[in-house]
């Protein structure tokens, strides 16, 4: 019998969109997430409608988060969700400008990481109500690595303005 452990980690996944129709961008991106050979889609979050942070005159945005499982490393999986970014023609051409799809890495299993092309948990995660409401749907009892509680975070995080839609 081998002796290697694979082990699989939870990971939850925010996805956003505000450009040609971001509800079915995010639809289509969580359907991908479940069809990929390498992750598991668990669950994914009611979809959010959030005003944009960044550059004024942005449209909405439509937010959720997906609970997966993955083999994959931190940086195999980032790749993986940048090369769903780019089927949905993402081109990033304004920093925290509008976008097709933004796909983040926001926890993976209970590690911590900071190098120059992944940070984990995800480095805003705690001053974004749209990241952290879905994330508190998904498991209510979720933590940080840190040991916060992702519902404290959200009691304590800004309230910019978030409607749940019914999808
Ligand atoms: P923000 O990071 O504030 O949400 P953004 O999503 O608009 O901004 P992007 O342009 O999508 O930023 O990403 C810039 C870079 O951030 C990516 O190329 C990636 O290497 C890096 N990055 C670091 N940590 C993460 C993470 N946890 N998830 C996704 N990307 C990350
Ligand atoms: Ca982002
Ligand atoms: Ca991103």
């Amino acid at each position: 019998m081998s002796d290697i452990n694979l082990h699989t980690q939870i990971c939850f996944i925010g996805l956003g969109s505000n450009l040609n129709e971001p509800i079915s961008q995010v639809l289509t991106a969580l359907d991908e997430l479940a069809s990929h050979p390498d992750i598991s889609l668990i669950a994914r979050s009611p979809l959010y409608r959030s005003a944009p942070v960044g550059p004024a005159g942005q449209p909405d945005y439509i937010n959720a988060a997906a609970k997966v499982e993955t083999l994959l490393t931190p940086l195999d999986l980032l790749e993986e969700l940048q090369a769903i970014e780019q089927k949905h023609q993402r081109i990033r051409e304004q920093h925290w400008g509008p976008r097709t799809l933004d796909l983040d890495l926001l926890l993976y299993g209970n590690i911590t990481l900071d190098t120059e092309k992944l940070t984990i948990p995800h480095p805003y995660l705690t001053e974004r109500n749209f990241v952290l409401r879905p994330l508190a749907d998904l498991d209510e009892e979720l933590s940080l690595p840190d040991g916060r509680k992702i519902i404290q975070c959200l009691a304590d995080c800004p309230m910019g303005s978030l409607v749940q839609l019914s999808l």
